[in-house]
């Protein structure tokens, strides 16, 4: 089944509205409420569970089966106030300091107030200080200058930031003409806009599930413990529906769903994912198949938890994932067509 333009403009249009959401591991608030009121303005009953999964059911009868994209990005924290009111973070989610340095971001106080500042090196300027390539891009030298006159520790604490408080990214969506998405944090947002345009295609009859479907927005994916809790107690089959790597032996780019036959943590379950990979092929769908050594998903935490159930991950492929990531239009479409022709029939 063709996607129609009217679709994919609106997947990328939910793409591109969570991106602009912050919503680092811990913080995913906003992201859950724009999540349920989108659900409940479809006309599809959603609950949040405790940890602040979104769990909605879409129908379909027999073998239930959960799609799973999280909502959940890398961020940081405040960890410390320096004497001089600069601010010291600790990571939210694993990536490289030079991912983030220049950077734009806000500081979220649990008062509601945000405070822009940058990420920048302690030493910035390459006309002050020597051999700045050098200095290693961790957290000591590495540090959030605030876009406020604050000269002290006291200064900051004046206007309301503590220990503790999150610090989100500027995401910097850009959509190009030629169909690229340019952004932090599609990983796995990318993912989360294609299950929200998998929804509306159901709600608008243009797909019939084969089997009763759930969707899950897990939270705590980048820290390791997203699809821990809060699933389904019915399902026999998970997939999530995360991001593709890109880079080295692998196949897919940004234009392939990618199916992922093992990860760090192992297999992914033979049945789900040999006939993920005969439907792409039979339906000449621009897939990969591809082995991620460094990547965990939301279902293997599932598993991990107890839950007895066939697993499996596809995605779009996204460039320089954790970093300032890029997929493109023909990434989502493909993954939102693999997941039609494996959830539905179409009309
Ligand atoms: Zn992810």
């Amino acid at each position: 089944m063709k996607i129609s333009k009217n679709y994919m403009d609106f997947v990328v249009e939910q793409v591109v509205n969570l991106c602009e959401i912050a919503s680092p591991s811990g913080f995913t608030k906003k992201a859950e409420s724009y999540l349920q009121d989108f659900f409940t303005k479809l006309g599809f009953e959603n609950r949040i569970s405790n940890k602040g999964s979104v769990i909605v059911e879409l129908g379909g009868k027999g073998d239930p089966l959960a799609l799973a994209a999280h909502i959940d990005t890398i961020g940081a924290m405040v960890r410390s106030i320096k004497d001089n009111g600069r601010l010291r973070f600790t990571k939210i989610g694993g990536y490289p300091g030079n991912n983030i340095e220049q950077e734009n971001c806000v500081i979220h106080t649990r008062y509601g107030k945000e405070y822009s500042g940058t990420i920048q090196l302690t030493k910035p300027s390459t006309h002050v200080y020597k051999d700045i390539v050098k200095i290693e891009r961790d957290d000591k030298n590495l540090e959030v200058v605030l876009d406020e006159v604050v000269n002290s520790k006291e200064d900051v604490e004046k206007i309301g930031i503590r220990t503790g408080d999150f610090i989100s990214f500027d995401p910097r969506t850009v959509v190009t003409g030629s169909g690229y998405i340019k952004s932090r944090h599609l990983d796995d947002k990318a993912s989360a806009g294609i299950l929200l345009g998998f929804a509306k295609l159901v709600k608008e009859g243009k797909i019939e599930l084969k089997r009763k479907t759930y969707l899950i927005f897990t939270g705590y994916e980048e820290v390791g413990h997203g699809g821990a809790a809060g699933i389904p107690k019915d399902i026999v089959e998970m997939i999530s529906v995360d991001m593709g790597a890109v880079g080295d032996d692998l196949k897919t780019n940004e234009h392939t769903v990618s199916i992922c036959a093992k990860d760090s943590v192992g297999p992914y379950d033979y049945d789900v994912t040999t006939s993920l990979i005969k439907i792409a092929e039979e339906k000449d769908l621009n897939f990969a198949v591809d082995i991620y050594p460094r990547y965990g998903s939301d279902v293997d935490v599932t598993l991990r938890s107890g839950f007895d159930i066939k697993h499996g991950l596809i995605g779009p492929g996204v460039y320089a994932s954790h970093g300032y990531e890029r997929t493109h239009l023909d990434g989502l479409e493909n993954t939102l067509q693999l997941l039609i022709y494996y959830l539905g029939t179409s009309n």
